[in-house]
Formats: structure tokens, C-alpha cells, sequence
């Protein structure tokens, strides 16, 4: 069984490279594909309050612990949603998620969207400060972060967040925010990492796909690894979420991921940061 390779945090904690991401996954088939997921070698998993499928996240992580597999080989991201920010609303909505997802600790906690209009980021944070200090969370970082907003979180806060996980494929290549994260320790994990299917049928990547004998999300995927992102790709079939996983024996060349970095042209599958409050 292919796993992926590890991802130390700027906190010492290793996390998957790649993991399986579980957006819009419908709550009532949620605990079997990400336990479809964990029998292909995935062994991170994405989800979040919004998503609605918390609790089958946790029947699929605690069967596959009930079947042997080590709780710690396996790391389970959760998020806040907007409308619990604020510093004494965040606890109550971390609790919430663990009861859903019926877990002792969580992995990973990050805040979903800064919603800059709610002006509510920095007391949501130190919640999430104190969940990681208390150690029921193994890792704290944020979603949707623009520069000007960790700046702000940065010099109101003490726990660099461990990583910021925004929208980013190769029509919306982030390079400045990515060395952004480059230069406070941050790591950059890409959400939509296949622009939600769209990119799919890209003429340049079909063609590069075509020259490898792979298919083009594995393609996409491949140059996510070598650029350095953590990915965390949805997928709703046996198939697929084995496919997307299938990225760690083989590499694209410099010339074909120069030519994957010139497809970047600003296109989002979803909202502006600065948009959603
Ligand atoms: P992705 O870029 O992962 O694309 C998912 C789409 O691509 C689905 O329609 C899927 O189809 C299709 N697909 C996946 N693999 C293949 C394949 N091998 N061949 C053909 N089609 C394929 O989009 P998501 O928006 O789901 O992003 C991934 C994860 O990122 C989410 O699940 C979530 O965990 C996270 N996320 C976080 C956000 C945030 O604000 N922090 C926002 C959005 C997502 P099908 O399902 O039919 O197989």
C-alpha cells in the first residue's frame, strides 16, 4: 500500500502530504469513502464544522483504530466556521466538533475564513492558542489568510500558525503569498488543489499528461508535490481516491513544471478572503 511522505510543522509535528479532503462529501457517505480513503494509505483527512460530515469522519477514524491502525498514524484536520468566532464561541465550537467526530484530541484546528469585516480573527486565534496549550489539539494554523492578515495575527499572537491552507492550482499559482509563508515558517496547503475538476481539461496538461501515461490530476497533483504544497484533493470514487494518491512514483521534469507554473492566470474556483464575513 503507497502512503505519503511525511511534512514535518514548524512545531515538530509530521502530517501527510498528501491527504483526502472531504468538501461537499454528503454526510451519509462520508464514513465510507474516507474509510475507502484510509484502505488506499491515505492517513490525513480535511473536514471542517461547515462540511456537515464531521461525524462520519470520526466513525471511519475510530473504526479503522478498533481495526488497529495506530490514532497516531492518522491526522484529522477540523476548522472554525465564521460564525464562531470570538474567543469564548471558538471553545464552544471545538467542542462541538469533537464530540461529533468522537475524539480525544484533534490533529490540526484552523480558523475556516479571517472574515476581516468581523474583526474577530485575533480572539479566535488565542482560542486556538489555548486549545494547543492545553494539548488537545497537536497543530493550530489558519485558512484563507491574506499577507496583510497574518501580519496582523503575527504581532498579536504567540504561536506561529503551523500552516495556512488557501486556494491553489496551477491557474492560481499564490506566489507571493506562498513566499510569504516561505519566510514565517508557514505551510502552504493547497485547497481546490485540482480547481475543483476544471482544470482537468486544460489543453496543456492533457497533453503532459498524455507524454507520462498519466492522468492529468495526477499530473496536477505531481506538481503541487514538487512545488512544495501540502494537497488535499476530494475525490468520490474508489478509483479516483486511489488514483489521486498514486503521485509518489514518478516526477515531472523542469521543463514540464515550468510549463504547469505558466498556466497561472489569478482564476479562482471560490471566494476572495477579503469577500467572505
Ligand atoms: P478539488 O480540487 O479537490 O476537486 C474535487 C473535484 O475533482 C471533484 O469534483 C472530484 O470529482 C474531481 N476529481 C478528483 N479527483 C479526480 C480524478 N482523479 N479524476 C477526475 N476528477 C477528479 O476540490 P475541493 O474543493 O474538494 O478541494 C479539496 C479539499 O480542500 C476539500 O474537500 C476540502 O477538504 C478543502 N477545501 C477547503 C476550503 C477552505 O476554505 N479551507 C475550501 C474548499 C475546499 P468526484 O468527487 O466526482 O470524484
Amino acid at each position: 500500500m503507497q502512503l505519503s511522505p511525511k511534512y514535518t510543522l514548524n512545531n515538530g509535528v509530521g502530517i501527510d502530504v498528501l491527504g483526502y479532503g472531504v468538501y461537499k462529501v454528503p454526510a451519509e457517505d462520508c464514513a465510507n469513502l474516507v474509510a475507502t480513503a484510509l484502505d488506499s494509505g491515505y492517513r490525513t483527512v480535511d473536514t471542517a464544522a461547515l462540511y456537515g460530515n464531521e461525524e462520519g469522519v470520526g466513525t471511519a477514524i475510530g473504526n479503522a483504530v478498533a481495526a488497529g491502525t495506530p490514532r497516531e498514524e492518522l491526522f484529522v484536520t477540523s476548522k472554525v466556521w465564521n460564525t464562531d468566532q470570538g474567543y469564548d464561541a471558538t471553545l464552544a465550537a471545538f467542542d462541538a466538533s469533537m464530540e461529533r467526530l468522537g475524539l480525544d484530541y484533534l490533529d490540526m484546528y484552523l480558523i475556516h475564513w479571517p472574515c476581516p469585516a468581523r474583526e474577530l480573527f485575533i480572539p479566535t486565534y488565542k482560542a486556538l492558542e489555548m486549545l494547543y496549550r492545553e494539548g488537545r489539539v497537536r497543530a493550530i494554523g489558519v485558512s484563507n489568510f491574506e499577507a496583510p492578515h497574518l501580519h496582523e495575527l503575527l504581532a498579536a499572537t504567540d504561536v506561529v500558525p503551523a500552516v495556512n491552507q488557501i486556494e491553489l492550482h496551477p491557474w492560481l499559482a499564490q506566489t507571493e503569498l506562498r513566499a510569504v509563508h516561505a519566510g514565517l515558517g508557514i505551510a502552504t496547503q493547497a485547497w481546490s488543489p485540482l480547481a475543483r475538476g476544471a482544470i482537468l481539461n486544460d489543453p496543456v496538461l492533457l497533453e503532459l499528461a498524455a507524454r507520462q501515461g498519466r492522468s492529468v490530476a495526477q499530473i496536477v497533483l505531481r506538481w503541487h508535490v514538487q512545488s512544495g504544497h501540502l494537497v488535499i484533493p476530494k475525490a468520490s470514487s474508489a478509483e479516483r481516491i486511489a488514483a489521486n494518491l498514486a503521485v509518489f512514483d514518478f516526477s515531472v521534469s523542469e521543463t514540464e513544471m515550468a510549463a504547469i507554473d505558466a498556466l497561472d492566470r489569478g482564476q479562482r474556483s471560490g471566494s476572495h478572503p477579503n469577500e467572505v464575513n
